[in-house]
């Protein structure tokens, strides 16, 4: 027989199997604690948690981190969880998550999750602002809109579910325990969002978390941690349960992936950073890159489609790792499609301004090389670092049109374009007539180059939409809305700023960071129906 239980649930049937041994772990953890030797944060908690007199013993006693990994070097405080140096950042981590596990209890994760999302709530459109301004990517309105998706939208401890089996020899759990440290690096497209996201699903998990942030948004994500801290000491909890280190670098990000005390990195950002924490020897769960295709069959409601997709692919001037990337639309409907899109604030470039354009937005390592490519070449190009994210009206004022706004930039290319094929991140969408919808589907496919990440389709038949499912095999493939439905913006379902798509575990949350352990009841221990 096999039942699901709530962490409740579960609770209630092992209390009083557990009590007492409880009890007697709680008495000896209380004679091994010692005071907390550094100052650590100067914000202590308003009041002590976790209940009764468990709360107040963990209030006074804090356990010591077993190891030394600084070189012998007495550890630094931090800065309401900002360290100058990762040896500190991860101790202070390693000490918090200890004594979070040992001192409070599901009721009390849950209460400093809260304080988190409220907290994201109260300082959306300075954390938005804060980023915009260090970043220069994108658009300060979207980022205002994800700080409240993933403040409102990122699941907490109720996605954690024990899997309880019994039968005639007793009673199995199954559980969702913490790794303990994790290690995360997070990208300069979602700074705050992504540390709101990965802390809020961490702590869930019964984490703690050292951030090693992207350099270009050091300053952004330095407030956001300490916002976090704040919350969390001012719900009653310990301080440091998220760090990072305050000038992030790849050297400090290796003392972070060597460290003992980090069981787990998460990393959320390009091909780089996926290569690197899988060459670590250490789990780690990577989110990486995307390029995500857009077919249009001759089913589609052209009108619909049009609409979601400057929607897409100009939120936040196309800096997501789900925005439309490119579009593959069936010479029958192309027209009509781009008529609609032209209606709904996108700006066609003519083939002049489009090679205008090319010249400052796109570089290629091989010297004159033309905007276009065949077999790997495409890889050659890039983005030209100071124009991803930035406004359409931006490109078009430096060619010289001056009297335009638009949302999106569109333009017709051939599949082999250097727009279609990198992951371009900037408010310009190229459209590809195909001949017929498997040719648009094995473009789609190819163009996605095996990232595995997201794909959008807009029709009204369903094989067709299964067809195209089934050949791209994507972690997130939205039918007939924008790519942000995925994520759960206009669609239903929790929203992740990581998507673990290299690396399998799909969208993340917080059952993502746990280990599954086993808690056997046996010799018909608990089994109690006859
Ligand atoms: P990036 O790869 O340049 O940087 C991401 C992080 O990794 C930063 O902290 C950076 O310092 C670090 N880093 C970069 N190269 C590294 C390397 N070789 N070894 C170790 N660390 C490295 O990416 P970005 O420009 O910050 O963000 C945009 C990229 O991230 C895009 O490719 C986008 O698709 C991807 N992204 C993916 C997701 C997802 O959920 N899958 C979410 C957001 C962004």
């Amino acid at each position: 027989m096999e039942i699901r239980l709530t962490e409740a649930d579960v609770r209630h049937i092992v209390e009083s199997v557990l009590r007492n041994i409880d009890q007697r772990l709680a008495s000896a953890t209380a004679a091994q604690a010692r005071p907390e030797a550094a100052g650590g944060c100067s914000v202590r908690p308003a009041a002590p948690a976790g209940g009764a007199a468990a709360g107040a013993a963990a209030a006074a006693a804090r356990p010591s981190a077993p190891g030394v990994v600084n070189g012998g070097a007495a550890s630094r405080a931090g800065d309401l969880g900002v360290f100058e140096r990762p040896e500190d950042a991860i101790e202070a981590a390693h000490r918090a998550q200890r004594e979070y596990v040992q001192k409070f209890g599901m009721e009390d994760r849950e209460r400093f999750i809260r304080a988190i999302r409220q907290a994201a709530l109260d300082h959306k459109e300075g954390l938005a602002r804060r980023m915009w301004e260090e970043t220069k990517l994108g658009r300060l309105e979207h980022k205002v809109a994800k700080v409240e998706l993933t403040a409102l939208k990122t699941p907490g401890t109720e996605d954690l579910e024990t899997l309880a089996v019994s039968g005639d020899n007793g009673l199995t759990l199954t559980e969702l325990a913490p790794y303990g440290v994790i290690g995360a690096i997070t990208p300069v497209t979602n700074p705050a969002e992504t540390i709101i996201n990965n802390a809020i699903g961490m702590l869930a998990a019964g984490n703690s978390v050292v951030f090693n942030v992207h350099p270009s948004a050091k300053n952004c994500s330095m407030f956001t941690v300490q916002l976090i801290n704040k919350a969390i000491i001012n719900a009653g909890g310990p301080p440091d349960l998220v760090t990072m280190v305050k000038e992030p670098t790849m050297e400090t990000l290796d003392v972070i992936i060597k460290s003992p005390l980090v069981s787990l990195l998460v990393g959320t950002g390009g091909p780089g950073l996926v290569r690197t924490i899988l060459a670590s020897g250490k789990k780690a769960i990577g989110a990486g890159a995307g390029n995500p295709p857009v077919v249009v069959d001759e089913t589609a409601d052209l009108e619909h489609a049009a609409k979601q997709i400057v929607l897409g692919a100009a939120f936040d001037n196309n800096i997501l790792c789900i925005g439309e990337k490119e579009v593959f639309v069936v010479d029958k409907v192309a027209d009509e499609l781009i008529f609609h899109l032209l209606n709904n604030g996108a700006y066609m470039l003519g083939r002049r301004e489009l090679e205008q354009i090319m010249e400052f937005a796109l570089v290629s390592d091989i010297p004159g090389a033309r905007p276009s490519c065949s077999g790997d070449e495409w890889r050659s190009w890039h983005p030209a670092k100071e124009w991803i994210g930035k406004d359409a009206r931006l490109f078009l004022e430096r060619i010289g049109i001056r009297d335009k706004n638009p949302e999106l930039l569109i333009c017709e290319v051939d599949f082999d374009h250097p727009l279609v094929q990198i992951e371009q991140m900037m408010p310009i969408l190229p459209i590809v007539r195909t001949r017929s919808l498997d040719e648009a589907i094995e473009m789609a496919v190819q163009a996605e180059h095996g990232n595995r990440h997201t794909a959008v389709m807009h029709s009204r038949n369903v094989d067709n939409l299964t067809k195209f499912a089934r050949a791209i095999r994507t972690t997130i493939f939205v039918q007939n809305g924008s790519s942000l439905a995925g994520v759960g913006y206009g669609g239903e379902g929790f929203t992740t700023m990581t998507i673990a798509g290299p690396t399998g575990e799909g969208l993340t949350s917080a059952r993502t960071f746990t280990r599954k352990i086993r808690r056997v009841l046996a010799g018909g221990g608990l089994r109690n129906i006859g």
